[in-house]
């Protein structure tokens, strides 16, 4: 078995230094000087910029005078550079930093419990021509095509069939748009409730939806199955409609708000509240944390702003030249959602880790889980790691009548995580991050095994602005009153 290493992480944001425990998950606020002694250290001592725990544990041995000669600190700071080692000591003693791994990590338990999730596509169609969409116009490049009853009903037997011991299963309606084929999620609904009741499991239904065909009556089935939903809205009208239009290629956001704004209110009637809005952001809104206001002030606070997947040289996407204007946006983003009161709060999807409470050490080597935890089922029946693997034809695992799956495709999955890859294995936010979108990954190399860089890039700066924003949280109470006493070294 592979052991996890010990690692740390130091990062600035707006003049404030930061250090982050890979494996305990510690997170502190650090001087200037105690970031810039690491930093030295990691260039000059550290295994190909990775400071060891070893190299630290000599650092931090040292007599000050090699210190301050290693670190080109100034020998006037020489009493804060000491106090700073002694900090820095005491947390190396309790373990709080370069701390080994807490729960052992065994790859033989990855899949066993059976399958949790499935993404049901009842229509490969769409009602909507977004320029930006990865399943090109809802079909994935083939013909359009609706799921019959049988097949669906198929897909709800062979989740519970496949479900071994667990409880709690998912279904998610996804598309295309789900809703150009609703009578087929009435069904599947009503099918996996009767076998909810026959065999001891509960479900929950998430629907991602472009908003077009979401009808009053849809709104009450929704809400009355408890349904999570994820709405589809990019922010501003202006850059909504720049690339969600309709098949006329008219704007759709006028079209589309007043059924969001239904749904959430009815949501919030009946005493839930499980929507997220989802957008996507491109090169054309490189202000995006205006969208994210602009979302937050019509009344929507759960929101996740996407970087636009696709083609490296299409006019809309997104490469590393743009990383800091990318990084100053999630600073607005931080800083905004601080200041605002509750009726127009922003939770930002992309800013909510929990250190204390983030799941199971297996779950975190595997991210998604797609292959084996999670699959995906297209409207013929036929089974995918995931809704981005679909009718990718060397990634087809078999089909929902058959009630078997391709072993080496969930084999292919199981093992690539956080152990086996190995830009992963060496990555301070592994933990955060679960190893990355295979698919993702897929696209940009052309395996599933090397993770798309720019996506890696992305989320370590999201990483960083979530643990800043948690910094920040300590200090500034609703009413804006800043609290010192942050934790500190
Ligand atoms: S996918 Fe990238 S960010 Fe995520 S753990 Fe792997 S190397 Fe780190
Ligand atoms: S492979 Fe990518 S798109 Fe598919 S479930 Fe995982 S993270 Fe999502």
């Amino acid at each position: 078995m592979r052991n996890f290493k010990p690692l740390i992480h130091i990062f600035n944001v707006a003049d404030r230094y930061f250090l982050f425990d890979t494996n305990a998950e510690t997170f502190l606020e650090i001087s200037k000087t105690c970031y810039q002694i690491i930093e030295e250290a990691r260039q000059n001592i550290g295994d190909r910029g990775l400071l060891t725990k070893e190299s630290f544990s000599e650092l931090i041995n040292s007599e000050i005078e090699d210190i301050i000669r290693l670190s080109n600190l100034n020998y006037q700071d020489a009493n804060q550079i000491e106090e700073t080692i002694t900090e820095l000591k005491m947390l190396y003693e309790q373990g709080l930093i370069f701390s080994e791994l807490q729960y052992p990590v065994d790859e033989k338990n990855i899949g066993k419990s059976g399958i949790k999730a499935l993404c049901v596509h009842p229509a490969h169609d769409c009602n909507m021509r977004c320029s930006y969409c990865f399943a090109e116009g809802g079909s994935y490049s083939h013909d359009i095509s609706y799921m019959d009853i049988d097949t669906a009903k198929q897909a709800v037997e062979f989740l519970v069939n496949n479900s071994g011991d667990r409880k709690n299963l998912e279904i998610d309606f996804f598309g295309g748009e789900p809703l150009l084929n609703f009578p087929v999620i009435e069904k599947c609904v009503a099918h996996a409730k009767e076998l909810a009741n026959k065999h001891g499991k509960h479900f929950k239904f998430t629907l991602t939806t472009n908003g077009l065909a979401l009808t009053d009556s849809i709104i009450d089935f929704l809400v009355s199955n408890r349904f999570a939903v994820v709405m589809s809205l990019d922010g501003r009208k202006e850059i909504h409609d720049n690339y969600r239009t309709d098949l006329a290629g008219n704007s759709t956001y006028e079209k589309i708000l007043p059924a969001f704004k239904k749904l959430l209110n009815k949501m919030q009637a009946h005493d839930y509240c499980e929507y997220y809005i989802r957008g996507t952001y491109t090169r054309k809104n490189l202000d995006f944390s205006e969208d994210v206001f602009h979302i937050a002030d019509l009344g929507f606070s759960r929101i996740s702003l996407e970087p636009v997947t696709g083609e490296e040289n299409s006019s809309f996407s997104l490469n590393e030249h743009y990383l800091s204007k990318l990084k100053s946006e999630y600073l607005k983003i931080v800083e905004n959602s601080l200041t605002r009161n509750n009726s127009s709060e922003i939770n930002f999807f992309h800013f909510n880790l929990d250190l204390n409470n983030g799941p199971c050490t297996t779950k975190r080597i595997t991210g998604c889980g797609a292959g084996f935890d999670y699959l995906a089922v297209d409207p013929g029946g036929n089974l995918y790691p995931c809704h981005q693997f679909v009718d990718m034809e060397e990634y087809s695992m078999g089909h929902v009548a058959e009630n078997s799956l391709n072993s080496d495709i969930s084999k292919k999955f199981k093992t690539n995580n956080l152990i086996n890859k190995n830009d992963c294995y060496d990555c301070w936010a592994k933990f955060l991050c679960g190893g990355g979108c295979h698919a993702s990954a897929l696209k940009a190399n052309n395996s599933i095994e090397m993770p798309n860089q720019l996506d890696c890039q992305l989320k370590k700066i999201q990483f960083e602005y979530a643990l800043y924003k948690k910094a920040r949280e300590q200090e500034v109470d609703k009413e804006g009153v800043v609290h010192h006493g942050y934790g500190s070294v």
